[in-house]
Protein backbone atom coordinates (compact mmCIF):
# COMPACT_ATOMS: atom_id res chain seq x y z
CA UNK A 1 0.00 0.00 0.00
CA UNK A 2 1.47 3.54 -0.65
CA UNK A 3 0.81 6.49 1.79
CA UNK A 4 -2.90 7.47 0.66
CA UNK A 5 -3.71 3.65 0.79
CA UNK A 6 -2.70 3.27 4.22
CA UNK A 7 -4.12 6.67 5.44
CA UNK A 8 -7.34 5.67 4.31
CA UNK A 9 -7.36 2.40 5.65
CA UNK A 10 -5.98 3.72 8.72
CA UNK A 11 -9.12 6.68 9.04
CA UNK A 12 -11.57 4.09 7.81
CA UNK A 13 -11.36 2.42 10.79
CA UNK A 14 -11.94 5.01 13.15
CA UNK A 15 -14.41 5.82 11.14
CA UNK A 16 -16.03 3.03 11.87
CA UNK A 17 -15.14 3.63 15.60
CA UNK A 18 -16.77 7.17 15.93
CA UNK A 19 -15.50 8.79 18.55
CA UNK A 20 -12.90 6.62 19.60
CA UNK A 21 -9.41 5.72 19.36
CA UNK A 22 -7.75 2.08 20.36
CA UNK A 23 -5.68 2.80 23.63
CA UNK A 24 -3.13 0.04 24.52
CA UNK A 25 -1.95 1.59 27.55
CA UNK A 26 -1.00 4.44 29.68
CA UNK A 27 0.64 5.65 32.66
CA UNK A 28 1.61 8.71 34.43
CA UNK A 29 5.57 8.56 34.88
CA UNK A 30 8.80 10.45 33.85
CA UNK A 31 9.72 10.88 30.81
CA UNK A 32 12.70 9.00 29.98
CA UNK A 33 14.23 10.68 26.97
CA UNK A 34 14.75 13.37 24.63
CA UNK A 35 14.18 16.84 24.91
CA UNK A 36 11.65 16.55 28.34
CA UNK A 37 13.69 13.77 30.11
CA UNK A 38 12.83 14.08 33.91
CA UNK A 39 9.17 15.46 33.45
CA UNK A 40 6.51 14.19 34.72
CA UNK A 41 3.82 13.23 31.61
CA UNK A 42 1.00 10.91 31.19
CA UNK A 43 2.00 8.69 28.09
CA UNK A 44 -0.54 7.60 26.21
CA UNK A 45 -0.03 4.52 24.06
CA UNK A 46 -2.24 4.36 21.05
CA UNK A 47 -2.42 1.09 19.27
CA UNK A 48 -1.69 0.02 16.20
CA UNK A 49 1.23 0.59 13.81
CA UNK A 50 2.37 -0.84 10.41
CA UNK A 51 6.28 0.56 10.05
CA UNK A 52 7.83 -2.34 10.92
CA UNK A 53 11.08 -1.84 12.69
CA UNK A 54 13.36 -4.87 12.86
CA UNK A 55 13.79 -3.89 16.54
CA UNK A 56 10.34 -2.27 18.24
CA UNK A 57 10.33 -2.85 21.86
CA UNK A 58 6.61 -2.29 21.59
CA UNK A 59 5.98 -5.40 18.76
CA UNK A 60 2.19 -5.77 21.15
CA UNK A 61 1.24 -2.44 20.02
CA UNK A 62 1.17 -3.32 16.18
CA UNK A 63 -2.22 -5.10 16.12
CA UNK A 64 -5.26 -3.37 17.15
CA UNK A 65 -7.62 -5.03 19.47
CA UNK A 66 -11.47 -4.90 19.35
CA UNK A 67 -12.04 -4.15 22.78
CA UNK A 68 -8.97 -1.58 22.29
CA UNK A 69 -11.22 0.90 20.80
CA UNK A 70 -12.07 3.92 23.91
CA UNK A 71 -14.15 7.07 23.86
CA UNK A 72 -12.39 10.01 23.29
CA UNK A 73 -13.33 11.71 26.27
CA UNK A 74 -12.71 9.24 28.71
CA UNK A 75 -9.22 8.92 26.92
CA UNK A 76 -8.82 12.23 27.82
CA UNK A 77 -9.99 11.94 31.25
CA UNK A 78 -7.05 9.74 32.01
CA UNK A 79 -4.02 12.47 32.72
CA UNK A 80 -6.73 14.70 34.30
CA UNK A 81 -7.79 11.85 36.81
CA UNK A 82 -3.88 11.22 37.29
CA UNK A 83 -2.75 14.93 38.40
CA UNK A 84 -0.86 15.44 35.12
CA UNK A 85 -0.17 18.47 33.44
CA UNK A 86 0.73 17.27 30.29
CA UNK A 87 0.24 14.18 27.98
CA UNK A 88 2.29 12.43 25.26
CA UNK A 89 0.53 10.58 23.06
CA UNK A 90 2.70 7.35 21.69
CA UNK A 91 2.30 4.24 19.77
CA UNK A 92 2.53 2.41 18.23
CA UNK A 93 1.85 4.51 15.57
CA UNK A 94 0.02 7.62 16.85
CA UNK A 95 -0.68 9.54 13.38
CA UNK A 96 -1.88 6.36 12.15
CA UNK A 97 -5.50 8.37 13.27
CA UNK A 98 -7.21 11.64 13.16
CA UNK A 99 -5.84 13.28 16.48
CA UNK A 100 -8.13 16.84 15.57
CA UNK A 101 -11.23 15.42 18.32
CA UNK A 102 -8.63 13.86 20.43
CA UNK A 103 -6.54 16.82 21.01
CA UNK A 104 -9.49 19.18 21.28
CA UNK A 105 -10.76 17.06 23.84
CA UNK A 106 -7.53 16.88 26.43
CA UNK A 107 -7.08 20.84 25.44
CA UNK A 108 -10.51 21.55 27.01
CA UNK A 109 -8.84 20.09 30.11
CA UNK A 110 -6.00 22.52 29.94
CA UNK A 111 -3.77 19.80 28.71
CA UNK A 112 -0.62 20.79 27.61
CA UNK A 113 -0.09 17.75 24.31
CA UNK A 114 3.25 16.36 22.77
CA UNK A 115 3.31 13.29 20.24
CA UNK A 116 5.69 11.10 19.51
CA UNK A 117 5.71 9.84 15.85
CA UNK A 118 7.49 8.09 12.91
CA UNK A 119 6.15 10.65 10.42
CA UNK A 120 4.78 8.07 8.48
CA UNK A 121 1.31 9.44 8.31
CA UNK A 122 -0.33 12.94 7.52
CA UNK A 123 -0.01 15.38 10.95
CA UNK A 124 -3.65 16.24 12.37
CA UNK A 125 -4.31 17.96 16.14
CA UNK A 126 -2.86 20.19 18.16
CA UNK A 127 -0.15 19.66 19.72
CA UNK A 128 3.01 21.96 21.55
CA UNK A 129 5.58 20.20 21.10
CA UNK A 130 6.24 17.53 17.95
CA UNK A 131 9.13 14.43 18.42
CA UNK A 132 9.90 13.19 14.61
CA UNK A 133 11.58 9.74 15.20
CA UNK A 134 11.69 8.96 11.56
CA UNK A 135 12.07 4.90 10.72
CA UNK A 136 13.95 3.52 7.54
CA UNK A 137 10.70 0.86 7.44
CA UNK A 138 8.40 4.06 6.31
CA UNK A 139 9.92 7.81 5.12
CA UNK A 140 8.98 10.35 7.17
CA UNK A 141 6.44 12.92 4.94
CA UNK A 142 7.81 15.95 4.27
CA UNK A 143 5.57 18.61 6.48
CA UNK A 144 6.94 17.10 9.42
CA UNK A 145 10.36 18.48 9.23
CA UNK A 146 9.21 22.02 9.21
CA UNK A 147 6.98 21.68 12.45
CA UNK A 148 8.88 19.23 14.70
CA UNK A 149 10.71 20.69 17.84
CA UNK A 150 12.64 17.58 18.23
CA UNK A 151 14.46 15.01 16.06
CA UNK A 152 15.58 11.96 17.58
CA UNK A 153 16.97 9.28 15.60
CA UNK A 154 17.63 5.97 17.29
CA UNK A 155 21.11 4.53 15.99
CA UNK A 156 20.76 0.76 15.51
CA UNK A 157 24.51 0.92 14.08
CA UNK A 158 27.35 2.83 12.51
CA UNK A 159 25.50 3.95 9.45
CA UNK A 160 22.13 5.68 10.62
CA UNK A 161 24.72 8.33 11.89
CA UNK A 162 25.32 9.09 7.97
CA UNK A 163 21.39 8.71 8.08
CA UNK A 164 20.24 11.09 10.89
CA UNK A 165 22.30 13.97 9.07
CA UNK A 166 20.45 13.61 6.45
CA UNK A 167 17.03 14.23 7.99
CA UNK A 168 19.08 17.02 10.06
CA UNK A 169 19.57 18.73 6.67
CA UNK A 170 15.67 19.06 5.93
CA UNK A 171 15.64 21.09 9.34
CA UNK A 172 16.08 24.24 11.36
CA UNK A 173 18.68 23.73 13.95
CA UNK A 174 17.32 27.52 15.66
CA UNK A 175 13.76 25.76 15.82
CA UNK A 176 14.74 21.80 16.29
CA UNK A 177 17.08 20.42 19.10
CA UNK A 178 19.18 16.98 17.28
CA UNK A 179 18.88 13.98 19.23
CA UNK A 180 20.72 10.52 18.59
CA UNK A 181 19.71 7.25 20.74
CA UNK A 182 21.27 4.00 20.74
CA UNK A 183 18.77 1.48 19.98
CA UNK A 184 18.66 -0.18 23.27
CA UNK A 185 20.27 -3.39 22.77
CA UNK A 186 23.51 -1.90 20.54
CA UNK A 187 23.64 0.62 22.63
CA UNK A 188 27.37 -0.82 23.75
CA UNK A 189 28.47 -1.00 20.57
CA UNK A 190 27.22 2.44 19.09
CA UNK A 191 27.09 4.84 21.75
CA UNK A 192 30.68 4.96 21.70
CA UNK A 193 30.09 5.90 17.75
CA UNK A 194 27.51 8.27 19.00
CA UNK A 195 29.89 10.25 21.36
CA UNK A 196 32.61 11.01 18.59
CA UNK A 197 29.87 11.83 16.30
CA UNK A 198 28.21 15.00 19.05
CA UNK A 199 31.78 15.93 19.45
CA UNK A 200 32.52 16.01 15.67
CA UNK A 201 28.95 17.41 15.22
CA UNK A 202 28.29 19.83 17.84
CA UNK A 203 24.58 20.70 16.63
CA UNK A 204 23.72 17.17 18.14
CA UNK A 205 22.78 15.74 21.53
CA UNK A 206 23.02 12.51 23.21
CA UNK A 207 19.37 11.13 24.01
CA UNK A 208 19.66 7.84 26.87
CA UNK A 209 16.17 6.03 27.53
CA UNK A 210 16.89 6.76 31.59
CA UNK A 211 13.96 5.30 32.15
CA UNK A 212 15.49 1.92 31.61
CA UNK A 213 17.87 1.84 33.28
CA UNK A 214 15.84 3.22 36.72
CA UNK A 215 13.40 0.87 35.66
CA UNK A 216 10.49 3.19 35.54
CA UNK A 217 7.80 2.54 32.47
S1 LIG B 1 7.23 3.13 14.57
FE1 LIG B 1 7.49 2.71 16.76
S2 LIG B 1 5.82 1.26 17.30
FE2 LIG B 1 6.00 1.29 15.06
S3 LIG B 1 7.37 -0.45 14.57
FE3 LIG B 1 8.67 1.39 14.72
S4 LIG B 1 9.38 1.49 16.86
FE4 LIG B 1 7.63 0.03 16.77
Amino acid sequence: MNITEMTIAARERQTANPGKIPVMEHYYTLQGEGAWTGTAAHFIRLAGCDVGCVWCDVKESWEIGEDQWMDLEAIADLPVESGADRVVLTGGEPAMYDLTALTAALRKRGMKIHIETSGAYPFSGDFDWITLSPKKFKPALEEYYSIAHELKVIVFNKHDLQWAGEHAAKMDSSKTIFYLQAEWSKKDQVTPAILDFVKANPQWRLSMQTHKYIDIP
